[in-house]
């Protein structure tokens, strides 16, 4: 299948070939002749699959077959949840209509609006927005919706997860009633099917990979480990694996910030990425990383979400998700583009619990195993509040800033140069999840 036989113009296949794109992904060979044809469609698709293309393209072909109109109303709307997927969206949108006469431009909180409301007076064809932003500038009189055709919404299960319910409920109701509906998700809640049979008329369903599975080529594993122990096992895990590029998950923005600064002091460049950060430090973060030269990024879920970062070797679960979705996202950032990749989660007596919905939603066991010297205490008991059936505390305790439990006992580890060989024992024995 090639670009060219999805029936799209000259002008983006020369921006498809410029971006390097021989052959189109399956979400893009499944979507874009639907949203060609002005169909609702309702994706699943997650983050790594093409699907920013899948939407972008043909869109940009629905809007460049019209003349522009004189004050160029905004006549797409692509609705995310962060602001690092808007950036990433938009500047697609930008590559992809290099060859076009369509005007974008994306607006996002956490940075002065004034430039924002500058450029949309301009007129714009395409708006990427957060949705919080987009309802604050329509509230201004910066932005007006009324003469959109094409409405994206980009992660939807995210935005839900983002309580952006309400504020998606408030676009809709001011954007046309007669306009073309697109829905990716990368997993399906009832709530999801709820929201997409409110806004989708008669869609087409396509899928770029079965619903909340993990792809193939990811190696998924299990550390069983106490929580204080967690740092100096991570440590061990880079240094002993020599593990250049690795995305870890943190459930805390306390925690990314804390693990960001552990591994600083021990000579492991890093840094994190959350809410807090300004868009400015999450921007140089991310570039950093994706340059090589920060060679740990440690996130929160919110954050991470739609990172374009292709390729990645190794994404750590330093806590797993309490949403078991959230765990085929982490892991979504590995193994892309035919490449495999390791997704290792570091689990504590406390996570168990998580570790059963999971296995719940892939419908598999994860094997277990315990590192010599990091073995998780048997007689360890959960602190009251992460105790089963309970909500972690929002604020995890501070880990234990003794290391030398874990470096003592580190000595007994051999010093192989792949993680993967790291003298483990036990797998799957004494716990049971
Ligand atoms: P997305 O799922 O939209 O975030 O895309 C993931 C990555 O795949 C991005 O780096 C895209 O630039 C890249 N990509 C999208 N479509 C193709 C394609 N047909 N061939 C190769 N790479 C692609």
């Amino acid at each position: 299948m090639s670009f060219k036989s999805l029936g799209l113009s000259d002008a983006l296949l020369r921006a498809i070939s410029k971006k390097g794109y021989t052959t189109p992904s399956i979400i893009q060979e499944k979507a874009i002749p639907l949203v060609l044809q002005g169909k609702d469609v309702l994706a699943s698709a997650q983050t790594g699959t093409g699907k920013t293309a899948g939407f972008t393209l043909p869109m940009l072909q629905l809007l460049s077959q019209e003349p522009p109109l004189r004050r160029r109303p905004i006549r797409a709307l692509i609705l995310t949840p962060t602001r690092e997927l808007a950036a990433q969206i938009y500047a697609n949108v930008q590559e992809y209509g290099t060859f076009l006469d369509i005007r974008s431009t994306v607006i996002f909180g956490g940075v002065n609006a004034r430039p924002q409301i500058a450029t949309l007076r301009n007129g714009v064809d395409i708006l990427v927005a957060t949705p919080g932003r987009l309802l604050d500038l329509q509230n201004q009189g910066a932005l007006s919706l009324s003469k959109v055709e094409i409405l994206v919404l980009d992660e939807a299960d995210r935005m839900l997860d983002m309580g952006f319910l309400r504020d998606i409920k408030r676009v809709i109701a001011l954007v046309p009633k007669r306009r073309q509906n697109l829905l990716f998700s990368a997993t399906f809640s009832k709530d999801i099917r709820k929201l997409a049979q409110s806004i989708l008329h008669n869609p087409v369903s396509v899928e770029a990979t079965p619903e909340n599975t993990t792809a193939e080529k990811v190696i998924q594993k299990v550390y069983r480990v106490d929580k204080p122990q967690k740092s100096e096992l991570l440590i061990k895990l880079i240094s002993e694996g020599n593990w250049s590029q690795v995305l870890v998950f943190t459930r805390t923005k306390h925690g990314a910030n804390r693990l960001s600064k552990k591994l600083v002091s021990s000579n492991i460049s890093s840094a994190a990425i959350h809410g807090n950060k300004t868009q400015n430090a999450r921007t140089k973060a991310l570039d950093g990383f994706k340059k090589g030269n920060i060679r740990i990024l440690v996130a929160t879920d919110i954050a991470a979400r739609g990172l374009d970062i292709p390729l990645l070797p190794h994404v750590v679960n330093y806590e797993l998700p309490n949403v078991p979705e959230d765990y085929v996202h982490r892991i979504g950032r590995t193994g892309r583009a035919g490449a495999s990749g390791e997704a290792i989660s570091l689990v504590s007596a406390e996570e168990y619990e998580y570790v059963r919905g999971i296995e719940k939603l892939l419908g598999e066991k994860l094997v277990s195993e315990e590192i010599e010297g990091f073995e998780a205490d048997p007689n360890y008991t959960p602190p009251e509040p992460e105790k089963r059936g309970q909500r972690p505390s929002r604020k995890p305790k501070q880990e234990s800033k003794g290391t030398s439990g874990g470096s003592q006992r580190n000595r007994k580890s051999n010093s192989n140069s792949d993680s993967s060989s790291a003298k483990k024992k036990k797998p799957n024995s004494r716990r049971r999840y």
